[in-house]
């Protein structure tokens, strides 16, 4: 069983009180998705961040404060990047990550699948299911979950490793998740 560990935006400008785009108690969060990867790393499942990489002056920012901006500290992750990382950037050809530990899947929308190598990452790794975390549960790791359920593989989501900005959303979606054939567990 290959389990593809999933760590969405868990960056220092949505989890930490500093943050630009903070997401309430997030913090709290940040041991339980350390010792996630950690255990992912050290067990020799894949793991794959993503993390958003914006340009100043991004599109986004429209909609959103500036947050996350490359080479910012803020878009830096608050949990450690492992040695050797693989970075699957936007501008530049997939790369070869079939014996990666840790992938950063970097991206400057709310969905992860904006980045267009994701779907050849995901083929590479040939996972048999997904264990999904981080943050905003009802925006990016909602889009997640949904892009990666599309591939046919079980899709759990660890429902004490997501923090939401409104918990009437994140409700709402977790019912269309698990109506969809989602799993939702504790980490
Ligand atoms: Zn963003």
């Amino acid at each position: 069983m290959r389990t593809v560990f999933f760590d969405v935006d868990t960056q220092i400008d949505f989890m930490l009180p500093a943050g630009a785009l903070y997401v309430p108690g997030a913090e709290k969060l940040v041991p339980t998705i350390a010792r996630l990867n950690a255990r992912a790393l050290s067990s020799g499942m894949p793991l794959i961040s993503t993390m958003d990489a914006h340009r100043e002056n991004d599109v986004e920012f429209l909609s959103w404060p500036p947050h996350c901006v490359t080479s910012c500290l803020g878009q830096r992750k608050a949990t450690p990047i492992a040695a050797g990382a693989v970075t699957v950037s936007l501008d530049a050809p997939c790369p070869d990550v079939r014996q990666a530990g840790h992938i950063i899947v970097e991206k400057v929308t709310v969905d992860c699948f904006t980045n267009p190598h994701l779907a050849e990452v995901l083929a590479q790794l040939a996972a048999d299911r997904y264990v999904v975390y981080g943050v905003v549960t009802e925006i990016c790791v909602q889009n997640a979950l949904f892009g990666l359920l599309k591939t046919g593989k079980p899709v759990t989501m660890l429902s004490n490793a997501v923090k939401e900005l409104n918990s009437a959303a994140a409700e709402a979606m977790l019912a269309k998740f698990t109506a969809q054939g989602g799993e939702v567990a504790s980490a």
